[in-house]
């Protein structure tokens, strides 16, 4: 695909912004971060008293309205998208290097044939 297409579909797995409205977009395993939530996560970490038991999140439940987090769970549905995108990007890699799918399956806790139906490439 033409490179702008994929700068255009990632986006950040915390804010949803676009690879393309942010200076970096860093990968992780299915995930991504961009450097204003990093930005933010050094901030929550600076700012961190370390006994603390609770989990810090972004966006903070406690910050956001009713209305804010019913607009939140379809980026978190898209993030799921891409999660199970990248999962696929990472299987066609592995196959790209002649694993089989009985490796791959074992790795994913699925038979081989499970493994080819859900991941074979549609060409
Ligand atoms: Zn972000």
């Amino acid at each position: 695909m033409p490179d702008t297409d994929w700068k255009d579909k990632l986006r950040c797995s915390f804010c949803h912004k676009k690879s393309t409205d942010v200076d970096k977009l860093v990968a992780g395993p299915g995930v991504h971060i961009c450097d204003q939530c990093i930005g933010l996560c050094n901030e929550i970490l600076e700012g961190e008293n370390l006994a603390s038991s609770t989990e810090p999140r972004l966006p903070a439940w406690e910050t956001m309205t009713d209305e804010q987090i019913l607009d939140h769970l379809p980026k978190i549905a898209a993030v799921q998208v891409q999660v199970d995108d990248n999962l696929r990007d990472w299987v066609a890699h592995l196959r790209g290097r002649d694993v089989s799918w009985e490796r791959i399956g074992v790795s994913l806790g699925m038979t081989r044939q499970s493994a080819w139906e859900r991941f074979k490439s549609e060409t």
